[in-house]
């Protein structure tokens, strides 16, 4: 049974169906045995009214999302700092943060979905002021260091002791089902002309790779910079910076309650004729065993669920956190620790770091095939 009755952003019932698949399991980065069992559909929307993609969620999945997130396999890929993978994604995360923040503007910042305030910490070693962070999965509310960090949800109606002059947050907002009680929850807590700066997945980028990483069930908004754009200024954000970086999406808004009208809508994006061509690319490889299967995520976890049948393959992966857990059934191994001998193929998961994780196979020199899952630009 569905509780989404119409578009997140703008609450127009119509849409077309950007992606409709078998239902998979929803991934998380904890292995089979914190896995819960259940499958749920892999469906995306586009709104016909405003053009924003996004995920219907049902009642079902609604619970099965709040189970994920209240235990200890929340974390889609890696904790901001944590671990290699996380300290590289912020110290990038802070770079582009650096090239069009000046936080130390400010007298007081807010971070909505701070984990463990990781990047609170980073910027009160760097001079920030009055640095406070909202995290629902903190233990209670705390003060350390000059750093605030409040227990609680970005929801409609919650009004924190003070209002900021800045809030930001990095990849928290594809996660909110109830999009506009976040953006009001910003209004209620920002300060008058304060500046509001986020950053998530660029869903256009991904569409237009084919990515198999767009679609996983902890996303309910996929944005562009057009849906961006038109969500800060359906809130009467002036915006000051929009950018696409990488695979992302980030803007820097000022407040200044002027609402700025419709904008035209994002074409058809033609992503699953994209995903079929990446997923024949993928099967090529997998049905001449036995394979490498570099790179445990959610990608695979779609690949492996879209299809029937099972592969002989051996998983790796270089994130410390993964070695040893089990996933698909397999357990993953780092490259340094597998013998490649014997196998007729790679294939290079993630598309992010392709030509270096292709590299570390060539320098050993590798024999068998090696594939990832980049389009050709002919292709697309
Ligand atoms: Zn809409």
């Amino acid at each position: 049974m569905e509780s989404q009755k119409g578009c997140y952003l703008c609450g127009h019932r119509r849409f077309r169906v950007v992606l409709d698949r078998p239902a998979v399991v929803p991934w998380t980065s904890s292995g089979d045995k914190a896995r819960g069992r259940r499958r749920f559909p892999c469906i995306l929307r586009q709104c016909l009214d405003c053009g924003h993609v996004y995920q219907p969620v049902s009642l079902s999945l609604r619970r099965e999302l709040a189970a994920i997130y209240s235990s200890d396999r929340a974390q889609m890929s890696t904790t901001m700092g944590r671990g290699c993978w996380g300290k590289a994604r912020s110290d990038v995360f802070l770079k582009d943060f650096f090239r069009v923040v000046n936080f130390l503007r400010y007298d007081s910042i807010l971070e909505i979905g701070c984990g463990d305030g990781y990047l609170l910490r980073e910027l009160k070693k760097m001079g920030g002021r009055g640095l406070a962070g909202l995290e629902p999965s903190l233990p209670s509310d705390s003060c350390r260091n000059g750093i605030r960090l409040i227990k609680g949800f970005a929801s409609e109606g919650v009004r924190l002791p003070r209002r900021y002059e800045f809030l930001f947050s990095a990849y928290v907002m594809e996660h909110v089902e109830n999009i506009r009680g976040f953006m009001r929850f910003c209004l209620a807590n920002l300060k008058p002309d304060g500046e509001m700066y986020f950053i998530v997945p660029n869903a256009l980028k991904a569409m237009k790779d084919g990515d198999l990483s767009l679609f996983t069930h902890q996303h309910i908004q996929y944005f562009m910079p057009s849906t961006v754009r038109r969500l800060m200024e359906s809130y009467g954000f002036e915006v000051l910076s929009l950018r696409e970086i990488a695979d992302d999406v980030e803007v820097l808004g000022r407040w200044t309650g002027r609402l700025v009208g419709k904008l035209p809508i994002a074409g058809k994006f033609g992503y699953e004729a994209r995903l079929r061509k990446v997923m024949k690319r993928a099967l090529r490889v997998l049905r001449r065993p036995p394979v490498i299967v570099h790179g445990i995520s959610n990608s695979l976890n779609n690949l492996l669920g879209w299809q029937s049948g099972s592969f002989d393959m051996a998983l790796v992966d270089n994130d410390p956190t993964k070695e040893g857990k089990v996933f698909f059934g397999k357990t993953a191994v780092p490259t340094a620790k597998i013998s490649l001998a014997g196998y007729r193929g790679v294939l290079i998961i993630p598309n992010t770091y392709a030509a270096a994780i292709r590299h570390e196979y060539e320098v050993r020199s590798f024999q068998g095939v090696i594939s990832d899952l980049i389009l050709e630009d002919h292709e697309g």
